[in-house]
Order: structure tokens, then sequence, then C-alpha cells
């Protein structure tokens, strides 16, 4: 079958190698000049199959609210509030209400991570393998009690849906990550052994030059500008070429082309939201910001072997290979991409407290990007309203973690087989 895959992020690239390998024609397009430049290109690396949970949790808004006067607190919302961030929160509030919503999603979602895990060992292979990655474990760690309590909450969630854990004394943190000598109090952790890094960029690049090589079509530069449809079905879409710098003319064919296809996979990250409203479709994504820095090690003696995330500070840090990257902040600033030094300044504080003397955060990369953020959290996989339509896309939090997995699944419904599990957690027409 002819497909038409929008979106080079490592969502639209993991379906095209699943397709391709079904021996289907694929064509991917994507608006900029390469795969993953988009919420793809610097995030915290970590893939957490053992770690998904969906955002809309109980009680989560107030304490996001209250966290909203600390200069620590992760989420950030920028006024005056739009209505498409009040639609949003009014959503989530709705959702975080609903405890069982929260048990059936944060269980399919497991589900899905278990199977993603399963799918990327596979995909790990000499595809995409240099992407400096491992599979060292995530640890999340606590430097207070009441930190401490929340995450042996999340340990019997974790004991209840049989998901391989372990809970450590401090000592036995340090153990682990000898580097973690920084004045942060500790009081413990909680580890999962199977979770997994990795530098999702270099991994989406990589597996996109082993689509190239398996006849995968890329067409960058290029982005949809209408659909063709007719019936119940799109029988084209005509893109449009952007020029190569923002303002400077288009190299050919200004006014678009028009591409026919079988089937139209959509994996547009945010922009989701606004292909899929001409079909039909209302996908409540909404882009919640968050910052990285990255850096090359100055001394990997004392650097994290493999990913911490702080519960004080709120902050992922990841080693890389030879570099490190630390993530923060959940953010509803609509698309600006501005990135104030105030925020990054909390992230500089969060790896001192943890691991000094690693590397120099000062002369780190420091990167904005916009997770696609569905309300209640779960990503939006299935067929839309037309009959040629799938969607994988709305990831938010864990589309490194689980883009192997819905790959997968995309292949399977195109080819009118049993998908590996119940998809109703990802309906895309859950929202209506
Ligand atoms: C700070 C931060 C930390 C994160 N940490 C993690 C983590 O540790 N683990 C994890 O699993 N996930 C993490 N994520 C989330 C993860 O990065 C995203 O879920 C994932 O990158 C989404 O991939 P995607 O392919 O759906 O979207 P994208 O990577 O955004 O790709 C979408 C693509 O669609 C293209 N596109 C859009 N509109 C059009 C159009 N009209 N025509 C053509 N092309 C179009 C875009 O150019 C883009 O390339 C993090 C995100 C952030 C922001």
């Amino acid at each position: 079958m002819n497909v038409l895959i929008v979106g080079a992020g490592v969502v639209g690239v993991t379906a095209a190698w699943a397709l391709v390998r079904r021996g289907h024609q694929v064509t991917v397009v994507d608006r900029l000049e390469g795969a993953a430049l988009e919420t793809s290109l610097a995030n915290a690396g970590q893939r957490s199959y053992g770690y998904v949970y969906p955002w809309a949790a109980a009680g989560m808004v107030g304490t996001a609210l209250r966290g909203l006067l600390s200069r620590y607190g992760p989420l950030k919302i920028t006024t005056p509030w739009s209505p498409r961030t009040l639609e949003f929160l009014a959503m989530t509030a709705r959702y975080s209400l609903s405890q069982r919503h929260y048990a059936v999603s944060h269980a399919a979602m497991l589900e899905l991570g278990e199977y993603s895990r399963q799918c990327f060992l596979a995909l790990e292979e000499p595809p995409a393998r240099k992407f400096d990655g491992q599979h060292d474990g995530l640890m999340e760690v606590a430097g207070n009690q009441a930190a401490c309590s929340a995450l042996r909450t999340k340990a019997r969630t974790l004991e209840k849906l049989g998901i391989e854990h372990e809970w450590l004394s401090a000592a036995a943190v340090r153990q682990r990550e000898p580097g973690m000598q920084g004045s942060g109090t500790l009081v413990g952790g909680l580890r999962l052994p199977h979770d997994g890094t990795g530098d999702c960029h270099r991994f989406t690049r990589a597996l996109a030059r082993a689509c190239e090589r398996q006849g995968v079509h890329f067409q960058y530069r290029t982005a949809i500008r209408d659909w063709d449809l007719e019936g119940r079905r799109i029988r084209g879409a005509w893109l449009q070429s952007l020029p190569e710098h923002p303002g400077g003319s288009a190299k050919d064919e200004p006014s678009g082309h028009y591409l026919e296809t079988g089937q139209v996979v959509l994996c547009a990250g945010c922009a989701s939201r606004d292909l899929a409203r001409p079909l039909g479709l209302n996908l409540p994504i909404y882009p919640v910001k968050g910052y990285s820095l990255t850096s090359d090690l100055e001394d990997p003696s004392k650097a994290p072997r493999s990913t911490v995330v702080d519960h004080g500070y709120k902050v992922a840090i990841t080693r890389l290979g030879k570099r490190v990257r630390v993530t923060g902040f959940v953010e509803l600033d609509s698309f600006q991409r501005k990135i104030p030094t105030r925020r990054l300044q909390v992230l500089r504080e969060g790896f001192a407290s943890r691991f000094p003397g690693a590397a120099d955060l000062g002369r780190a990369e420091a990167w904005t990007g916009f997770r696609p953020m569905t309300p209640d959290g779960p990503p939006i996989l299935g067929w839309g309203h037309q009959e040629n339509l799938l969607l994988n896309t709305g990831h938010g939090t864990f589309g490194w973690t689980l883009s192997a997995g819905c790959g997968e699944i995309i292949g399977q419904l195109l080819d009118g087989e049993t998908p590996a599990m119940g998809l109703a957690a990802f309906r895309p027409d859950r929202f209506t």
C-alpha cells in the first residue's frame, strides 16, 4: 500500500520503519529540513517503559497550581491565560477527578510501555545502534520524607501492576550512582531496572537513514497545505515546499504539489490538532513546554551512570555517552520559544546539587521543546474518521519511550491484524 506519513519525529520515523518492513511504499513529509528537529530533538532521553503514567493524576491540578508560586515548582503558566490554555486545564482537571480513568489509562500505558520495550530491543540492532543508548535502569530519588512517601506509593502501584522495581536506601542509591556526591539531601530512591536511555535525535536520524536504504522516500521542507477528501476517504494531500531559510523563497513549486495516497498516518506532534481539524477530528493536543541543557562531561567519574529523576528540583539528569542532559519544567506558554535564564538556572542548581564537578552547565547547549500533550495523558493511537486515516500522535511526555511499540501497532492495524494490545485507552474520539 502507498502510505503517506506526516511528521518525521521519532514517532513518524519508527512508524515508517515498521511499515516499510511490512512491504508498504512509504513517503514521509516534514516541514523541517531533517528528521527529529522538533520535539524529538533534545528531550530527557529516558526510555522509561515502567515509568509511564497519565498526565491527569488525582490532585495534580491542585498540587501544580500551588507549585506555581515556587521558583522550583515544575508547572509554569504564562499570563494572561489564553482560551486554549484554559480549555486544556479545564479538561485536565476533569480527567484528574476520575480515579477510574486514571487507573485504566495508567495500566494501558504501562502495557504499551512494556510492548515498546520489547519492540525497541529489536530496533536497537543495526538500524539505529549509535545513539548513546543503554539499558541501565531509571532511578527516581527523594530528598525528604514527603518525597519518599510519594515514591513508596508509586512503588506500591508498580507492585500491583507487576512492574519490576527496587527500593534503595540512600547508601544503595550512591552505590548505583557513585557520582552523586552533591549537597542535596538524599533519603532513598526507586529504581526501575529495565528502563533505558538514549539520544532520541541521534536514534531517529539513524533510523531515518535505515528507512531510506529500505526505500522510504522523505520529503523535507514540505508541509501539508490541504487534504483532498472523497466521501469517507482521503484521496491525497496538497503539499507546499518551504523555503530553506525563513523569509526566503521556496526552491521549487511554491504553489504546492499534489500527492495521491492510499493511506495517511498522522504523526505531526503538536501540529496534529490543526491538521486533523479539516478531517472532522477534535484532537485537544496542547504544547507543554520544557527545557534542556546538554553538555560534554568534564569528569565522567563524577557523572551519572544512567538516568536520575530528582523529586526535589523536579529535574531529570541523563547520561548520554560522553554527555549529560538535564531537563525540567512543564510550562503552558503556547508556542513561545524563548528560554528564560531563570529556568536554566534551576536546571543548573538541580544538577550541581547531585553531581558537582561532572560538567560545566554554564557552557551547555540550551533547548526548549513542546510535549504534544493530551488532556488526560495517553497518546492518540488508532483509526480516524476516514477509513484510510491512522493516528499516532499526542505522545506528551513519553513519545521517545512509546514510539517503537506504537509504530508496530500502526503496522498491525494497517494490515488488518489484531493489535498487540487493546487500544481503548488511546481512542482518537475519546475527547468528544
Ligand atoms: C523537555 C522534554 C523532555 C522530554 N523527555 C522525554 C523523555 O525523557 N522520554 C520520552 O519518552 N519522551 C520525552 N519527551 C517527549 C518526547 O520528546 C515527545 O513525546 C516526542 O518527541 C514526540 O515525537 P513526535 O514524533 O510525535 O513529535 P515531533 O518530534 O514534534 O515530530 C512531529 C513532526 O511533525 C512535523 N510537522 C508538523 N506539522 C507539519 C505539517 N503541516 N507538515 C509536515 N510536517 C509537519 C514537525 O516538523 C515535526 O518534525 C520530552 C519532551 C520534552 C519537551
